[in-house]
């Protein structure tokens, strides 16, 4: 298969290209060329999110014969840890997704790790070539990615965040390593962030293999669809409509796994994304206009993104507003609201959520009777472990988080970063000053 740029304007290119190169060369997002399509029957429930990831993902993968052949492994390392389906208690018909069971406690370890095991085996071959990896990051991210890559052979990590906008937790993820890892404390928003490293990722150092980790890589994308298909492979039921999802979103990484994954074939019901008070796509999705609001820092810091990378590549798929608006619909969710969700869920089903998670349970309760008729079941996707923002949540139901055993010894790391501004000659005198390795 072949990947195209959603803009157009750049020629099709390969699996490998497209992982390598994060970004179109004409400013686009790469996607899939065509989308496979597959059958309930290619799947049976009882096959682990690695088998499933094996499958699937094949298509995506054949024209390139190290990788498609390595592609089990690939899937067996990045699916290491359990993603939980379970019904929600007293809530029929509800069930709850845990994305966040992997090292760094957040749904970005699939992609993340998938990433790394993909860049390992490209390495393999050619160990005189250096890469480096660029991203940016809102809060999980940059940890994931950190934790996917410490220690790999010819690969540096560079990871830019907005400093003070993201939990101590998750900047102790960004900057406990050392190492191949550098980790950069931007003075300005997320989107400072994404902007610089798309700056220079458009900016061609023929000296330097850049790499984007951002969800703009495909990379990070397409392994993301298999904790849909697996779970609506589990879900499916002959005489019930397929279950909806309820996605937690920022740059719209995520959810569009979830549409890709109803592309594909699957049987998936409506997808509602579900914002925090960065309402653009809500706006957009009602009138069509792409949104001039500037981000605002929430409760949930990793979905602080004004401008989704991701639209792009959703707009690609349904150009027409209508389309778009049939394929999914979207709430926001104010911090009121997480706030209150966090204590009434502990309460009423003892689950404690992040305030990520809690927009979502938010969500299934302001979904309109129309697109409840749509589905009987809904999936509540969890994004991040609730131990990640105990500053929030703890308060909020009244006992401390026990700290998942794969996140301790992070915690007791030495912070090491530097600090820098929101230009995008800040970020380069940093980087020469780093001597990042070419
Ligand atoms: C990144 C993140 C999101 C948003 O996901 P996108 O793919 O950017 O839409 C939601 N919740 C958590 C915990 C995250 O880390």
């Amino acid at each position: 298969m072949k990947f195209i740029s959603t803009r157009g304007g750049s020629g099709a290119v390969s699996i490998r290209q497209a992982i390598e190169a994060g970004l179109a060369s004409d400013g686009g997002l790469f996607v899939p060329g065509v989308f496979p399509s597959f059958n309930a029957s290619d799947f049976n429930p009882g096959q682990s999110h690695a088998d499933i990831a094996s499958i699937l993902l094949a298509p995506f993968f054949a024209d390139d014969p190290t990788l498609s052949e390595k592609l089990p492994e690939i899937c067996a390392r990045a699916f290491d840890f359990v993603i939980p389906l379970t019904p929600v208690p007293g809530r029929r018909g509800d069930f709850i997704l845990e994305l966040f069971h992997g090292p760094t406690s957040a749904f970005k370890d699939v992609g993340a790790r998938f990433l790394a095991a993909c860049l390992e085996v490209m390495g393999e071959n050619d160990s005189s070539e250096k890469r480096t990896v660029l991203v940016a990051t809102s809060g999980d991210t940059g940890g994931a990615v950190a934790s996917a890559f410490f220690e790999k052979k010819n690969i540096d990590v560079v990871i830019l965040y907005p400093e003070g906008r993201i939990s101590q937790r998750q900047e102790k993820q960004l900057c406990a390593w050392g190492g191949n890892i550098n980790a950069f404390a931007v003075n300005g928003s997320f989107d400072d962030c994404q902007r610089i490293v798309k700056a220079a990722l458009s900016d061609p150092k023929p000296d330097r293999h850049w790499l984007s980790a951002n969800s703009i890589n495909l990379g990070r994308i397409l392994p993301q669809m298999v904790y849909y298909a697996h779970a609506a492979v589990a879900l499916s039921k002959p005489e019930q409509n397929p279950p909806g999802f309820i996605i937690p979103s920022g740059n719209l990484g995520n959810s569009l796994a979830c549409v890709w994954a109803k592309k594909l074939g699957f049987e998936i019901g409506p997808i509602h994304l579900a914002f925090n008070a960065n309402r653009g796509v809500v706006d957009y999705l009602q009138d069509g206009q792409p949104s001039k609001l500037s981000t605002v820092s929430t409760l949930a810091n990793a979905m602080d993104v004004s401008k989704p990378s991701n639209l792009e590549r959703l707009q690609m798929l349904y150009p027409k507003l209508e389309a778009l608006q049939a394929q999914v619909t979207a709430s926001t969710v104010s911090d009121a609201e997480i706030r209150n969700e966090i204590k009434v869920s502990q309460k009423e089903w003892g689950q404690v959520l992040c305030p990520h998670s809690a927009i979502a349970a938010v969500a299934r309760k302001h979904l309109v009777a129309d697109s409840v008729a749509k589905a009987s079941r809904w999936v509540l996707v969890a994004t991040a472990h609730p131990a990640k923002f105990e500053s929030i949540v703890e308060p909020l139901v009244g006992h401390s988080i026990a700290i998942p055993e794969k996140l301790a010894p992070i915690l007791k790391q030495e912070s090491k970063m530097v600090r820098i501004g929101n230009q995008d000659a800040d970020f380069q005198t940093a980087l020469a000053a780093q001597k990042i390795k070419k």
